[in-house]
C-alpha cells in the first residue's frame, strides 16, 4: 500500500482503518485511496476488514448530532484525516436536522430529506464533496455516476462551483420524476448531464465500463460518486445514531428498521452502525418490485430480473451494487443474518400505504410508503418501527398527489430549480458513443 495519499503533509499514522477489495483480497486500500478511487480492481468494492465497536454508546446518543457524528467517523475513518478536517467536513456537510417523525404508536419516519436536494442522498454526497476536494489537493478529477433519481441531484449540488472537479451524471431519460431531473440538470458550470436512452441498470452498466477503460479512468481521472464511494457510505451510518437517539431510553433497543433500498447503500450503513453497537434490533430490506434481494433472502438464489419501472423510481434497481458488502458482512459473522428479512411490496401496496399515512395525518412518498408497508405487516407487539424517509414528498408531487387526491405545495428550494433551464444532452446506450462524448466534454 502507498502511504501518505492524503494531502502531502499528512502521512498515515498507527490507527487507520484498513479497506479491502472485496474481488480481489489483495487490493488494499486506506480511506483516502478508496473514496479517490472509487472502485478497486475487477470493479470490486472496498470494505473495512474488521469493524470495532465503539464504546459508551449511550454517551454518544446524548450528543448532538453534529458532535456525535464527528466521532463516529472518526472512529471509523482513525486518523488518516486530521481530526480537524473531519470536524470542518461534517459540520460542512450536515447542515440540516433528521427529524423522527411520529406517524403511528409504534411507527416512526426518520425524515432524511431536509437537505438542499431533499433526500437522504445528501448526507453522504456533501461529506464525500468535502473529503474529495481534499484529497485530491487541486489535481482534476472527473466524477462519473449514474443516478436513478436523487444521488445525481445530491451529488450535482455538492460539488457544483467546486474548480478542479467535473462531474459528469448520467440518468435513465425518461424514467425518473421531472421535477427530480431539474433539480441537477440545471446547475450548468462545472456540472454535466447526460440522458441515456435506456435503464438505470445500463447507466450503472457504462459508468462500469469507463471504470475498467483505461484511456477514460486515467485520461479523466475518474472518481465514482455512487454509494459505492466508501465516503457517502460512512457519512450515513450517522443518522442512524440520530433516529435512535430521538427514541425514548426505554424504547432505544426495540427498534426495527425499514429500509427502503434500490442499491442497499442505506441498509449497508444501517448494519454498520449495529456492527458499531448501535443497538438495533433488527432490519427489513424493503424493496418495490425490483425484489432480487428478497428472493435471495427467501431462496438463496441471486436471480435478477429485467429492472421493472415504479413509482418508488429511485429503487428500480434489479442489481443492486451494494449488496456485496452485505454479503461480506454475513459471510465473515459479523452479522447475523437472521437479523434481516427482505419484503417486496407491489405499486398497489404502494399507493394503499401512502393513503394510510395520509389518514393518520402524514404526508409520505412511495419509497418511504415501501418501507412503511413492511412494517405495518411484520412488526412485532414489543418493537418500534422506524422507516427511512428517504425523500421528500414534494420531489414526487405528480405521483403523491395522484395517489392523495390533493395538491401538494413545492419547497423554495425546488420551486427554484423548476423555473431554470435544464442542460442534459442525449446519448444512446453505447459505450463508444458516451467516450467520444466525454471526452468532447471534458479535454
Ligand atoms: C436512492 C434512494 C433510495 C434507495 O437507496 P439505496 O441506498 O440505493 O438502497 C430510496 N429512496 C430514495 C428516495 C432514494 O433516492
Amino acid at each position: 500500500m502507498k502511504l501518505g495519499v492524503c494531502a502531502p503533509q499528512y502521512n498515515l499514522k498507527e490507527f487507520f482503518v484498513e479497506l479491502v477489495n472485496l474481488k480481489v483480497n489483495s487490493d488494499k486500500a486506506s480511506f483516502c485511496e478508496a473514496v479517490k478511487k472509487g472502485l478497486g480492481q475487477n470493479q470490486g468494492l472496498y470494505f473495512p476488514e474488521n469493524i470495532q465497536p465503539m464504546d459508551d454508546i449511550p454517551g454518544l446518543l446524548n450528543l448532538p448530532l453534529v458532535e456525535r457524528s464527528i466521532k463516529v467517523l472518526t472512529h471509523l475513518i482513525g486518523d488518516e484525516l486530521p481530526k480537524e478536517k473531519i470536524e470542518e467536513f461534517v459540520s460542512n456537510a450536515f447542515t440540516f436536522p433528521a427529524p423522527l417523525e411520529k406517524v403511528s404508536d409504534n411507527i416512526f419516519s426518520l425524515e432524511l430529506f431536509h437537505g438542499p436536494t431533499l433526500a437522504f442522498k445528501d448526507f453522504g454526497g456533501r461529506f464525500m464533496a468535502q473529503c474529495l476536494a481534499y484529497i485530491s489537493d487541486g489535481n482534476p478529477v472527473t466524477i462519473l455516476t449514474a443516478t436513478s433519481g436523487d444521488t445525481g441531484a445530491a451529488v450535482a449540488h455538492a460539488f457544483h462551483g467546486i474548480n478542479n472537479i467535473q462531474v459528469v451524471i448520467l440518468f435513465p431519460k425518461g424514467k425518473i420524476s421531472p421535477l427530480q431531473e431539474k433539480l441537477f440538470t440545471t446547475l450548468g458550470g462545472n456540472i454535466h448531464t447526460v440522458a441515456i436512452d435506456a435503464d438505470f441498470d445500463a447507466c450503472q452498466q457504462l459508468v462500469k465500463t469507463a471504470f475498467d477503460d483505461p484511456d477514460v479512468r486515467e485520461g479523466l481521472h475518474l472518481n465514482s460518486a455512487n454509494s459505492i464511494n466508501i465516503s457517502r457510505l460512512m457519512a450515513q451510518i450517522c443518522y442512524y445514531f440520530e433516529a435512535i437517539a430521538q427514541l425514548p431510553e426505554e424504547q432505544q433497543s426495540k427498534a426495527v428498521f425499514a429500509v427502503p433500498s434500490g442499491n442497499f447503500g442505506n441498509l449497508t450503513a444501517g448494519i454498520i452502525a449495529k456492527l458499531l453497537g448501535l443497538p438495533i434490533k433488527r432490519f427489513i430490506a424493503a424493496t418495490n418490485s425490483n425484489d432480487t434481494v428478497p428472493r435471495f433472502l427467501k431462496t438463496g438464489k441471486w436471480e435478477p430480473n429485467a429492472t421493472i419501472a415504479t413509482i418508488s423510481n429511485a429503487m428500480d434497481v434489479s442489481q443492486p451494487n451494494n449488496w456485496p458488502r452485505i454479503q461480506a458482512m454475513i459471510d465473515k459473522g459479523m452479522f447475523d443474518p437472521n437479523l434481516l428479512i427482505g419484503e417486496a411490496v407491489d405499486e398497489q401496496y404502494t399507493q394503499l400505504a401512502m393513503r394510510q399515512m395520509s389518514s393518520l395525518g402524514y404526508t409520505s412518498e412511495p419509497h418511504a410508503a415501501v418501507s412503511y408497508r413492511c412494517l405495518t405487516k411484520s412488526l412485532e407487539e414489543d418493537e418500534v418501527g422506524i422507516f427511512l424517509g428517504t425523500a421528500h414528498p414534494a420531489k414526487f408531487r405528480e405521483t403523491v398527489e395522484n395517489v392523495l387526491g390533493q395538491p401538494i405545495a413545492l419547497p423554495k428550494a425546488l420551486a427554484e430549480s423548476v423555473a431554470k433551464e435544464a442542460f442534459s444532452v442525449d446519448v444512446e446506450n453505447d459505450y463508444q458513443a458516451l467516450k467520444t462524448h466525454l471526452f468532447d466534454l471534458l479535454s
